[in-house]
């Protein structure tokens, strides 16, 4: 296999494995997720809080990554974190291109975009506000609904994306019993919104 030319030979990585896609557009599929260090946006909620200082976490060559994939059958491979973008991005989404597999991402989007995407879940936070850029290229938009405000919060980032961008309300995981109910109710009321449910978590897979 031919390297193409890196210049960001290495990434904090907190964790990196094989799994199902658990939540929105791809739920269900076999995917391979790769988790980095880093994070700057402080959700109260984060349920990945470990992730959050990126020092903590080893240095991973691409290389080496894009070899823990091609290790599986897996074709997807969902980049996500922490925020990965405060990461630059080019140059893993290149090896793994190169390598034949699909690149999705999961951003909060309140870093510059980079790396070349099949795929981006946008899942705008409150605690520091999505680019425009990439509001305008994220292909699915993931509202967590923590509360009933959520809904018009929700609303307001979906009259910023593009028109062909799929739209998922999801339970914040510890509110989910009091939140679903809700969202169904409000997905009757606008059908352009689906629900998005933490499989992963339901069937106790990573
Ligand atoms: S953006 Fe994600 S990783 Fe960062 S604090 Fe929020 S939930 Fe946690």
């Amino acid at each position: 296999m031919t390297d193409t030319s890196i210049h960001i030979a290495t990434l904090p990585v907190m964790e990196h494995f094989y799994t199902i896609q658990g939540e929105g557009y791809h739920q269900g599929k076999a995917a391979y997720f790769i988790r980095l260090g880093g994070c700057d946006v402080g959700c109260v909620w984060c349920d990945v809080k470990d992730s959050w200082d990126a020092d903590k976490h080893p240095q991973v060559e691409i290389k080496q990554l894009r070899d823990h994939v091609k290790a599986t059958p897996g074709e997807i491979v969902v980049i996500t974190g922490g925020e990965p973008l405060l990461h630059n991005l080019d140059d893993l989404t290149a090896v793994l291109h190169e390598a034949g597999l699909k690149t999705n991402i999961e951003t909060s989007g309140s870093s510059a975009l980079s790396g070349s995407w099949d795929w981006i879940c946008l899942s705008p936070k409150k605690f520091k506000a999505p680019l425009p850029e990439v509001l305008a290229a994220a292909h699915e938009l993931k509202v967590v609904v923590f509360n009933k405000s959520d809904f018009s919060w929700a609303e307001k980032h979906a009259a910023l994306v593009s028109p062909s961008c799929k739209l998922y309300l999801q339970p914040e995981w510890s509110k989910a019993a009091e939140m679903v109910p809700l969202i169904v109710d409000y997905i009757k009321d606008h059908p352009k919104w689906e629900l998005s449910l933490q499989l992963h978590k339901y069937i106790h897979v990573p």
